[in-house]
């Protein structure tokens, strides 16, 4: 089924004569075969996003329809890859052809030529249905790949072999329930604008471990949840995310760079390569996807990224793990939107951008979730989706902020003064949120004490009351503030320095543990305690504020991960005799 090209406006290409094709088609477009996908169809005449560079096409070139959806091939090889908005192999590609991608070059994306050892769990006669695991592959040293059964076949296992084969290769023959025989390979394809199904969602109940003080302590994400990370340039996104990547407890990482400036998307094709999973000291691209688009690929390629990505990542949650998926960043990918909504003359809404922005932010972001997965072990698996936005002079009341902060739960706003003052992570502890407490409270006080949740509370209160305090004090001054809210200021400094700041840099702070986060905030807070119990007795804040274990508390970020235990015991007992030392002396004038 052919037509020919009537119009071409940059990505856009419009042709006639494809009265058999459908919306979502994937077309090839001349004869170097651009990659296309249809948006939509008026009659014979079909609107074609093109996922390559058009220039040279023009009026009366050859349009094919391939019947197919934008699909991706899931299966043993995409840990440790890096695949382009949709899913060509960058490195095979490289190798092939060079730095640039030439257009129309055809790599399949899952490598046709290499051998995994396959595993069966599954004998002949089983019954199996959609979902069910039939064996394993060891992917990478990381992950074991769950080999399941493709959705829409269900019947008796045949045949099934252990061995060496390609990802074409048939592992397993299942006698159809429809009376066919259906020959099980290692992969398998899915549209990637289509969910893919499970048995049901459950309310995320499991925080996401970070790491990050200020994220695991007062706005966590829950495993399955939804983030979002706004901020402008330079006030530490790129670290936020990956500092996630990195140490987040979740089996697989779908990253995706839709198109940041080129130079920081080839930032992380360098970077990530080269940094070790903290847990087993392997390299982190075992249990990482990467997905990038640089700056000299095509818009329309970022506006599939997204889709591309959150497929693979729903892949992998169907096999039962937790999956965090990646995207740097949103306003990227929302004005490849707003560029082809454009070329496409559709009614513009606020700024230009189309008028199902919101519902497209909201399409991805309602693939997070914890879900039971398809199959008959029950099993659960999650996907988080974090999302950056870098709103336009870091104002958050444009149009891609505004709809995300809608839909996600976690907002961790970053502030471009805290980053000038060398605040980092820059989150803003006044405007930043998470919705996940209430949900995440029962883990909290099961894992960690209920002391925890109660300390946090604590801490946002002392934090507010300090920037109501400020006011105060730019109006008035210091003096006329009272001593306990003197004490006040000096407890939430203490809490910003000591506690919430924390370097990625430096290898013993980069990763905070749940227990270490703990008891350095409870210091924090028993400091404020004892020092208001030794006021009443009359001791001098002064002379509280400068005792020699507050330098102590200080350095204890950089304290080494074996010795800190010890090390904050006796900070604690320290603070204890010199807040005493003081109090009694007070007694006595
Ligand atoms: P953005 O992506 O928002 O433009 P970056 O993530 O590149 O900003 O951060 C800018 C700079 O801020 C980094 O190069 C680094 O020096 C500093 N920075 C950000 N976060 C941290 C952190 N957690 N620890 C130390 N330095 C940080």
């Amino acid at each position: 089924m052919s037509g020919k090209v009537t119009k071409v406006s940059g990505p856009l290409v419009v042709a006639e004569g494809l009265e058999d094709a459908n919306v979502s088609d994937v077309v090839r477009v001349g004869s170097q075969r651009l990659i296309g996908e249809i948006l939509n169809m008026t009659g014979d005449s079909a609107s074609i996003q093109v996922y390559e560079e058009t220039s040279g096409l023009g009026p009366g070139v050859e349009v094919e329809t391939t019947g197919y959806p934008l699909s991706v091939e899931l299966g043993p090889g995409m840990l440790d890859g890096i695949y382009d908005g949709i899913q060509r192999p960058l490195t095979e590609i490289r190798e092939m052809a060079g730095h640039t991608i030439s257009r129309g070059i055809d790599v399949p994306a899952l490598n046709r030529s290499k051998f995994w050892e396959f595993v069966p769990t599954a004998e002949v006669g089983d019954r199996v249905a959609a979902g069910d695991i039939i064996g394993t592959v060891q992917e990478t040293s990381a992950i074991s790949h769950k080999i399941m059964v493709p959705i829409g076949v269900s019947g008796t296992i045949a045949s099934i072999q252990a061995g060496s084969y390609t990802v074409a290769d048939t592992v397993c023959l299942v006698k159809g329930d429809d009376g066919e025989n259906h020959k099980l390979t290692l992969m398998q394809k899915w549209p990637v604008r289509k969910n893919r199904p499970y048995v049901k969602k459950y309310v995320p109940d499991k925080p996401l471990n970070s790491g990050q003080r200020v994220i695991d302590t007062l706005f966590p994400i829950a495993k399955g949840g939804t983030a979002a990370v706004p901020g402008p340039f330079g006030s530490g996104k790129t670290v936020v995310q990956h500092q996630l990547a990195k140490w987040s407890d979740v089996d697989v990482v779908v990253y995706i760079g839709c198109g940041e400036r080129g130079n920081e998307m080839t930032d992380v094709l360098m970077e990530f390569p080269e940094l070790k999973d903290p847990r087993n000291g392997e390299p982190l691209m075992k249990r990482t996807v990467l997905i990038a688009n640089t700056s000299d690929m095509p818009v329309a390629a970022r506006e599939a990224s997204i889709y591309t990505g959150i497929t693979i990542a729903e892949y992998f949650r169907d096999m039962g793990y937790d999956v965090a998926v990646i995207a740097d960043s949103t306003s990227r990918w929302a004005e490849a939107l707003r560029e082809m909504s454009g070329r496409l003359e559709e009614m513009p809404g606020e700024e230009g951008y189309p008028a199902y922005l919101a519902s497209r932010l909201a399409q991805f972001y309602e693939r997070a979730g914890v879900v039971e997965c398809l199959g008959s072990d029950e099993r659960k698996g999650s996907l988080t989706a974090i999302g950056a936005v870098s709103p336009p002079g870091g104002d958050t009341s444009e149009p891609v902020s505004q709809a995300t902060m809608r839909i996600v739960k976690v907002f961790w706003g970053l502030d471009s003064s805290l980053a000038y003052a060398r605040h980092f992570p820059a989150i803003n502890w006044l405007t930043s949120y998470s919705l996940y407490i209430d949900g995440l409270k029962n883990w909290y006080d099961n894992a960690l004490g209920e002391k925890f949740m109660q300390n946090r509370e604590k801490t946002m209160s002392i934090l507010q009351e300090e920037a109501s305090l400020q006011e105060i004090v730019k109006l008035v001054g210091q003096d006329a503030l009272s001593l306990s809210d003197r004490l006040t200021l000096e407890t939430a400094k203490m809490i910003r320095e000591d506690f919430l700041q924390q370097n990625a840099f430096v290898d013993v702070d980069s990763y905070s543990s749940y227990e270490r986060q703990a008891i350095l905030l409870q210091i924090i807070l028993d400091y404020d305690t004892l020092c208001r119990a030794a006021m009443e007795q009359g001791a001098e804040l002064s002379k509280l504020i400068s005792i020699p274990v507050r330098e102590q508390i200080g350095r204890a970020k950089s304290v080494p991960e074996d010795e800190y235990k010890e090390a904050y015991r006796q900070i604690a007992e320290n603070m204890k005799i010199q807040i005493n030392e003081i109090a009694a002396g007070g007694e006595e004038l």
